[in-house]
Protein backbone atom coordinates (compact mmCIF):
# COMPACT_ATOMS: atom_id res chain seq x y z
CA UNK A 1 0.00 0.00 0.00
CA UNK A 2 1.78 3.31 -1.34
CA UNK A 3 0.88 6.70 1.19
CA UNK A 4 1.02 9.84 -0.30
CA UNK A 5 0.57 12.38 1.85
CA UNK A 6 -1.32 15.55 -0.08
CA UNK A 7 -1.65 17.74 2.99
CA UNK A 8 -0.69 17.81 6.58
CA UNK A 9 -2.36 21.40 7.73
CA UNK A 10 -4.89 22.25 9.73
CA UNK A 11 -7.76 24.69 8.65
CA UNK A 12 -5.73 27.46 7.77
CA UNK A 13 -2.80 25.59 6.72
CA UNK A 14 0.80 26.06 7.53
CA UNK A 15 1.65 29.42 7.36
CA UNK A 16 -2.12 31.04 7.83
CA UNK A 17 -2.66 33.01 4.75
CA UNK A 18 -2.25 36.75 6.32
CA UNK A 19 -0.50 35.78 9.43
CA UNK A 20 2.95 37.04 10.87
CA UNK A 21 3.38 34.99 13.94
CA UNK A 22 6.96 33.50 15.10
CA UNK A 23 5.58 30.05 13.54
CA UNK A 24 4.53 31.38 10.30
CA UNK A 25 7.43 34.02 9.17
CA UNK A 26 9.92 30.81 10.08
CA UNK A 27 8.00 28.79 7.77
CA UNK A 28 7.81 31.21 5.74
CA UNK A 29 11.66 31.95 5.57
CA UNK A 30 13.05 27.81 5.69
CA UNK A 31 10.04 26.86 3.18
CA UNK A 32 10.33 22.74 2.18
CA UNK A 33 8.69 20.34 4.21
CA UNK A 34 7.42 23.61 7.00
CA UNK A 35 5.16 24.42 4.36
CA UNK A 36 1.63 22.78 4.88
CA UNK A 37 -1.07 22.47 2.53
CA UNK A 38 -4.86 21.69 3.88
CA UNK A 39 -5.03 17.79 4.30
CA UNK A 40 -6.20 15.18 2.39
CA UNK A 41 -4.11 11.68 1.78
CA UNK A 42 -3.93 9.37 -1.14
CA UNK A 43 -3.63 5.55 -0.86
CA UNK A 44 -2.11 3.65 -3.85
CA UNK A 45 -3.38 5.67 -6.90
CA UNK A 46 -7.37 5.28 -6.57
CA UNK A 47 -8.01 5.90 -2.82
CA UNK A 48 -8.45 9.51 -1.62
CA UNK A 49 -9.14 10.55 1.72
CA UNK A 50 -10.71 14.35 1.87
CA UNK A 51 -10.60 16.72 -1.04
CA UNK A 52 -9.85 20.21 0.57
CA UNK A 53 -9.39 24.06 -1.73
CA UNK A 54 -5.71 22.90 -2.04
CA UNK A 55 -6.23 19.87 -3.98
CA UNK A 56 -5.28 21.60 -7.25
CA UNK A 57 -1.90 22.61 -4.71
CA UNK A 58 -1.66 18.97 -3.64
CA UNK A 59 -1.18 17.76 -7.76
CA UNK A 60 0.98 20.46 -8.72
CA UNK A 61 2.99 19.62 -5.79
CA UNK A 62 3.55 16.29 -5.90
CA UNK A 63 2.33 15.18 -9.12
CA UNK A 64 -0.38 13.00 -8.28
CA UNK A 65 -2.91 12.21 -11.09
CA UNK A 66 -6.30 11.99 -9.55
CA UNK A 67 -8.27 10.69 -12.43
CA UNK A 68 -7.92 7.33 -11.96
CA UNK A 69 -9.35 7.69 -8.16
CA UNK A 70 -12.33 5.32 -7.93
CA UNK A 71 -12.92 5.57 -4.25
CA UNK A 72 -13.24 8.89 -2.75
CA UNK A 73 -13.80 8.89 1.74
CA UNK A 74 -14.66 12.16 3.18
CA UNK A 75 -14.22 12.42 6.89
CA UNK A 76 -16.45 15.26 7.66
CA UNK A 77 -17.32 18.38 5.78
CA UNK A 78 -15.48 21.30 7.01
CA UNK A 79 -14.30 23.53 4.37
CA UNK A 80 -10.27 22.27 4.67
CA UNK A 81 -11.36 18.73 4.00
CA UNK A 82 -14.17 18.96 1.33
CA UNK A 83 -14.62 21.23 -1.32
CA UNK A 84 -17.31 20.63 -3.52
CA UNK A 85 -15.63 23.01 -6.36
CA UNK A 86 -13.78 20.23 -6.68
CA UNK A 87 -16.10 18.10 -8.35
CA UNK A 88 -17.08 20.65 -11.08
CA UNK A 89 -14.02 19.57 -12.55
CA UNK A 90 -15.00 16.53 -13.65
CA UNK A 91 -17.61 17.82 -15.63
CA UNK A 92 -17.05 16.83 -19.10
CA UNK A 93 -16.74 20.77 -20.37
CA UNK A 94 -13.44 21.17 -17.71
CA UNK A 95 -12.25 17.19 -18.11
CA UNK A 96 -11.52 15.99 -21.62
CA UNK A 97 -11.36 12.71 -20.41
CA UNK A 98 -13.63 10.39 -18.55
CA UNK A 99 -12.44 10.31 -14.66
CA UNK A 100 -12.71 7.04 -13.61
CA UNK A 101 -15.78 6.22 -11.88
CA UNK A 102 -15.84 7.26 -8.40
CA UNK A 103 -17.71 5.51 -5.55
CA UNK A 104 -17.91 8.58 -2.83
CA UNK A 105 -18.47 7.60 0.95
CA UNK A 106 -19.51 9.91 3.51
CA UNK A 107 -22.23 10.38 6.76
CA UNK A 108 -25.34 12.28 5.80
CA UNK A 109 -23.96 15.52 6.09
CA UNK A 110 -21.24 15.05 3.64
CA UNK A 111 -23.71 13.51 1.09
CA UNK A 112 -25.74 16.09 1.49
CA UNK A 113 -23.09 19.07 1.32
CA UNK A 114 -22.70 17.37 -2.66
CA UNK A 115 -26.39 16.96 -3.55
CA UNK A 116 -27.04 20.44 -2.95
CA UNK A 117 -23.85 21.42 -4.75
CA UNK A 118 -24.94 19.31 -7.54
CA UNK A 119 -28.40 20.62 -6.96
CA UNK A 120 -27.17 24.45 -7.49
CA UNK A 121 -24.90 23.46 -10.80
CA UNK A 122 -28.27 21.22 -12.18
CA UNK A 123 -25.88 18.43 -12.06
CA UNK A 124 -26.60 14.59 -11.31
CA UNK A 125 -23.74 12.27 -9.68
CA UNK A 126 -24.04 10.98 -13.13
CA UNK A 127 -22.66 14.31 -14.73
CA UNK A 128 -19.88 14.34 -11.84
CA UNK A 129 -19.24 10.76 -12.90
CA UNK A 130 -19.61 9.28 -9.07
CA UNK A 131 -22.00 7.45 -6.84
CA UNK A 132 -22.56 8.53 -3.47
CA UNK A 133 -23.13 6.48 -0.56
CA UNK A 134 -24.15 7.57 2.75
CA UNK A 135 -22.58 5.39 5.51
CA UNK A 136 -22.96 5.78 9.18
CA UNK A 137 -20.03 5.95 11.89
CA UNK A 138 -19.01 1.71 12.72
CA UNK A 139 -19.96 1.03 9.10
CA UNK A 140 -17.41 -1.69 7.45
CA UNK A 141 -17.75 -2.43 3.29
CA UNK A 142 -15.52 -3.76 0.41
CA UNK A 143 -14.81 -0.70 -1.73
CA UNK A 144 -12.73 -2.01 -4.82
CA UNK A 145 -9.56 -3.91 -3.63
CA UNK A 146 -9.87 -2.01 -0.27
CA UNK A 147 -11.83 -3.07 2.91
CA UNK A 148 -12.84 0.03 4.64
CA UNK A 149 -14.47 1.10 8.11
CA UNK A 150 -15.76 4.52 9.31
CA UNK A 151 -14.64 4.98 12.94
CA UNK A 152 -16.67 7.36 15.26
CA UNK A 153 -15.03 10.98 15.40
CA UNK A 154 -15.01 13.41 18.52
CA UNK A 155 -15.12 16.63 16.23
CA UNK A 156 -18.03 18.50 15.26
CA UNK A 157 -20.69 15.93 16.21
CA UNK A 158 -23.44 17.79 14.19
CA UNK A 159 -21.15 16.97 10.67
CA UNK A 160 -21.16 13.23 12.34
CA UNK A 161 -17.24 12.95 11.71
CA UNK A 162 -15.75 10.04 11.29
CA UNK A 163 -12.10 8.51 10.16
CA UNK A 164 -11.05 5.43 8.42
CA UNK A 165 -8.70 2.56 8.91
CA UNK A 166 -8.56 0.74 5.31
CA UNK A 167 -7.12 -2.41 4.47
CA UNK A 168 -5.64 -3.51 1.16
CA UNK A 169 -3.45 -6.70 0.06
CA UNK A 170 -2.60 -7.83 3.77
CA UNK A 171 -1.96 -4.39 4.95
CA UNK A 172 -3.68 -2.25 7.41
CA UNK A 173 -3.76 1.47 7.80
CA UNK A 174 -5.28 3.77 10.25
CA UNK A 175 -6.20 7.77 9.30
CA UNK A 176 -7.25 9.74 12.13
CA UNK A 177 -8.23 13.35 11.56
CA UNK A 178 -10.32 15.66 12.65
CA UNK A 179 -10.62 13.93 15.74
CA UNK A 180 -10.25 14.91 19.64
CA UNK A 181 -9.98 12.09 22.04
CA UNK A 182 -11.23 8.61 20.37
CA UNK A 183 -14.57 7.65 21.41
CA UNK A 184 -14.71 4.25 23.26
CA UNK A 185 -17.02 2.91 20.83
CA UNK A 186 -14.11 3.75 19.01
CA UNK A 187 -11.65 1.92 20.73
CA UNK A 188 -13.50 -0.99 20.92
CA UNK A 189 -13.87 -1.14 17.52
CA UNK A 190 -10.03 -0.54 16.89
CA UNK A 191 -9.55 -4.13 18.69
CA UNK A 192 -10.33 -5.83 15.60
CA UNK A 193 -7.47 -4.61 13.65
CA UNK A 194 -3.29 -4.41 13.90
CA UNK A 195 -2.37 -2.06 12.12
CA UNK A 196 0.79 -1.29 9.97
CA UNK A 197 0.95 2.19 9.90
CA UNK A 198 -1.25 4.38 12.11
CA UNK A 199 -1.36 8.30 11.59
CA UNK A 200 -2.99 10.47 14.12
CA UNK A 201 -3.68 14.20 13.96
CA UNK A 202 -2.15 16.64 16.02
CA UNK A 203 -3.99 20.08 15.53
CA UNK A 204 -3.85 21.36 19.03
CA UNK A 205 0.53 21.26 19.29
CA UNK A 206 2.19 22.18 22.50
CA UNK A 207 -0.58 23.22 23.96
CA UNK A 208 -3.76 22.19 26.44
CA UNK A 209 -5.59 18.92 25.92
CA UNK A 210 -8.27 19.30 23.36
CA UNK A 211 -11.76 17.65 23.35
CA UNK A 212 -12.33 17.84 19.55
CA UNK A 213 -9.05 17.84 17.97
CA UNK A 214 -5.46 16.34 19.78
CA UNK A 215 -3.14 18.20 21.14
CA UNK A 216 0.86 16.51 20.09
CA UNK A 217 0.84 15.45 24.16
CA UNK A 218 -2.06 13.87 23.13
CA UNK A 219 -1.36 12.35 19.91
CA UNK A 220 1.47 10.32 21.61
CA UNK A 221 -0.89 9.22 23.93
CA UNK A 222 -2.72 7.95 21.24
CA UNK A 223 -0.09 6.54 19.49
CA UNK A 224 1.30 4.47 22.67
CA UNK A 225 -2.26 3.53 23.98
CA UNK A 226 -2.46 1.74 20.63
CA UNK A 227 0.89 0.19 20.59
CA UNK A 228 -0.06 -0.76 24.49
CA UNK A 229 -3.34 -2.59 23.43
CA UNK A 230 -1.35 -4.28 20.63
CA UNK A 231 -3.27 -2.22 17.62
CA UNK A 232 0.16 -2.48 16.01
CA UNK A 233 1.82 -4.62 14.01
CA UNK A 234 5.78 -4.45 15.09
CA UNK A 235 7.92 -2.01 13.42
CA UNK A 236 4.48 0.08 12.67
CA UNK A 237 5.16 3.54 11.07
CA UNK A 238 3.35 6.41 13.26
CA UNK A 239 2.63 9.36 12.36
CA UNK A 240 1.34 12.55 13.34
CA UNK A 241 -0.73 15.10 11.06
CA UNK A 242 -3.11 18.22 10.76
CA UNK A 243 -0.45 20.71 12.23
CA UNK A 244 -1.47 24.24 12.97
CA UNK A 245 0.88 27.13 13.32
CA UNK A 246 -1.68 28.47 16.83
CA UNK A 247 0.65 26.29 19.01
CA UNK A 248 2.59 23.58 16.63
CA UNK A 249 6.44 24.89 16.33
CA UNK A 250 7.91 24.31 12.51
CA UNK A 251 8.80 21.16 10.98
CA UNK A 252 12.38 20.46 12.78
CA UNK A 253 10.91 20.62 16.23
CA UNK A 254 8.07 19.05 15.26
CA UNK A 255 10.60 15.83 14.56
CA UNK A 256 12.20 16.49 17.69
CA UNK A 257 9.33 16.81 19.94
CA UNK A 258 8.18 13.76 18.22
CA UNK A 259 11.17 11.66 17.95
CA UNK A 260 11.57 9.86 21.58
CA UNK A 261 7.98 8.31 21.03
CA UNK A 262 9.28 6.88 17.33
CA UNK A 263 6.70 8.68 16.10
CA UNK A 264 7.47 11.01 12.66
CA UNK A 265 5.43 14.47 11.63
CA UNK A 266 4.43 14.05 8.47
CA UNK A 267 5.02 16.70 5.61
CA UNK A 268 3.06 17.32 2.41
CA UNK A 269 4.74 14.87 -0.54
CA UNK A 270 5.78 12.43 1.71
CA UNK A 271 5.49 9.12 0.61
CA UNK A 272 5.25 5.48 2.86
CA UNK A 273 4.92 2.57 1.68
CA UNK A 274 2.94 0.59 4.33
ZN1 LIG B 1 -9.37 19.79 9.60
ZN1 LIG C 1 0.72 32.11 12.19
ZN1 LIG D 1 -12.72 19.49 11.08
Amino acid sequence: MRVLFLGTGAAEGYPAIFCECAHCTTARARGGRNLRRRSALMVNDDLLIDMGPDLMASMHGTGANFGRVSTMLITHSHGDHFHPANLYMRRSNFCATTPAQMEVYGTPPTTGAIMTAANERNLSEEGFHLRLNTIQPGDSWQAGRYRVTALRAMHAEELEPVFFAIEEGGRTLLYASDTGPFPEETWLQLREFKFDCAIVESTMGIGPPGTHHLSMHQCVEHQLKLESEGLLQPGARRFATHFSHNRTPPYLECVDFFAPHGIEPAYDGLVVQV
